[in-house]
């Protein structure tokens, strides 16, 4: 079939879905392959990985999963799609291709992404074009039932090499449908206001001109709003030290089983799912089989093997003690730390940690160097970089201070003696 020729009404289903959402209120499905997207086991997996990480152990109510962000990134896409300018400026096979871009954005996400990918050395984004385009995923054979290009399509819109650009921007650029859908989501699961802003404004002050997505002078003020959310919610929720110490201690249990199974030591427990990523030979079908429930589950297993220190670290995991967090002001204190904790007989590998946290809430350049603006589209029909139409904007991108957090992580008993030091 002819790119040109396709036509969406021809695949509209006779009974359109509905799915209830709190962000939302409703995601509207209208097409047989999005219904049958969402219904392929590698979605259906996302329910079993959670959105945000380890995040529930500081705010309780935020268990939503990458299934329910993943519909919310394809319902905002839709909506931009029925805007007046995208309604004409995409065909039926763009609009097709960036709906289910949407929806599959994240489906190449291991298991508490950040830690896993942190010790496993995978990039989710890579993964998730690997499903996409493997021929024996069933994401897969539905995109190749519509039309044979399709997968190909929809994975170059998620490793952005697409030849367009807007479709590209829609799923992931310093505006697009993940972090609006993110921000809202995690908000409200959250409990914190901080991610509010709003959205149906954004969408409507939208425009295409030179071939990229724009918005008109009168949507500074949303963006604004959105630019600020997203840089309190990275502060208030994102980099809470708690769960970055929970993030710290998953992945000292993951480093000391690739560090045992390196060393041959003999598991009671059946390592089965997480062979294939210790040998660092991960095909599609070991990536869906491996989720946040088999990880758990494996977990509760260790906690019996004679590794004294995998026993205990998954024990500390499972009933949530966490590492304690000091706030870094020199150097000299990582040692001490350190030494102190080699003397109680705690290995510094496993036992301590650090990270240093900074977030720029609007970034001036792209990782290669490349303006990166959000371009405002005046009155006059010209283009200005938002900065200068943006006194707020402005201020962040100058402020000498950025802000930045450097912590280190380690078991209460340590932190108990160091104060006493
Ligand atoms: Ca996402």
């Amino acid at each position: 079939m002819d790119k040109n020729l396709f036509r969406l009404d021809s695949i509209e289903m006779h009974k359109k879905r509905v799915l209830r959402d709190a962000i939302h209120d409703y995601i509207q499905v209208d097409h047989l392959i999005i219904w049958k997207l969402i219904n392929s086991k590698e979605v259906q997996r996302l329910r079993r990985i959670k959105q945000l990480g380890g995040t529930y152990q500081v705010f309780q109510s935020a268990e939503h999963s990458r299934f329910v962000h993943s519909l919310g990134v394809y319902q905002i896409i839709k909506k931009m799609l029925e805007t007046e300018c995208l309604e004409s400026a995409l065909n039926d096979y763009e609009k097709l291709t960036v709906m289910c871009a949407g929806l599959l954005h994240d489906i190449g996400h291991g298991p508490f992404s950040h830690s896993f990918e942190g010790v496993f050395h995978g990039s989710h984004e890579d993964m998730s074009v690997k499903v996409i385009v493997d021929p024996h995923s069933e994401v897969n054979q539905i995109l190749s039932t519509v039309h044979e290009n399709l997968a190909f399509d929809v994975a170059s819109i998620i490793n952005h090499t697409h030849h367009n650009n807007i479709l590209i921007s829609m799923v992931s650029s310093q505006l697009d449908a993940d972090r609006m859908d993110y921000l809202l989501r995690d908000s409200y699961m959250t409990g914190t206001t901080y991610g509010h802003f709003d959205l149906s404004r954004v969408l409507r002050t939208m425009r295409i001109c030179d071939g990229k997505l724009v918005y008109k002078e009168s949507g500074v003020q949303a963006i604004e709003n959105y630019i600020l959310a997203r840089y309190h919610m990275y502060w208030q929720v994102y980099y809470h030290p708690t769960a970055r110490s929970y993030e710290h201690l998953l992945r000292a249990i993951l480093l000391r089983i690739k560090d045992l199974y390196n060393e041959n030591y003999q598991f009671k427990t059946s390592l089965r799912y997480l062979i294939p990523f210790l040998d660092n030979r991960v095909e599609v079908e070991d990536f869906y089989c491996l989720d946040e429930s088999i990880l758990l589950y494996i977990f509760r297993e260790l906690t019996d093997e004679h590794d004294v220190i995998i026993s205990d670290l998954t024990k500390r995991f499972l009933d949530r003690r966490l590492f304690k967090y000091v706030k870094i002001t020199d150097a000299n204190q990582i040692v001490a730390i350190q030494d102190l904790a080699f003397s109680l007989g705690y290995d510094p590998r496993y036992y301590i940690n650090t990270d240093t946290q900074t977030q720029v809430p609007y970034l001036h350049y792209g990782k290669s160097g490349e303006l990166n603006d959000i371009q405002i589209l005046c009155e006059d029909g010209h283009l200005e970089p938002l900065p200068s139409q943006s006194e707020i904007v402005d201020a962040i991108i100058h402020s000498k201070k950025t802000k930045q957090d450097s912590g280190i992580f380690f078991p209460k008993e340590i932190k108990k003696e160091y104060e006493e030091f």
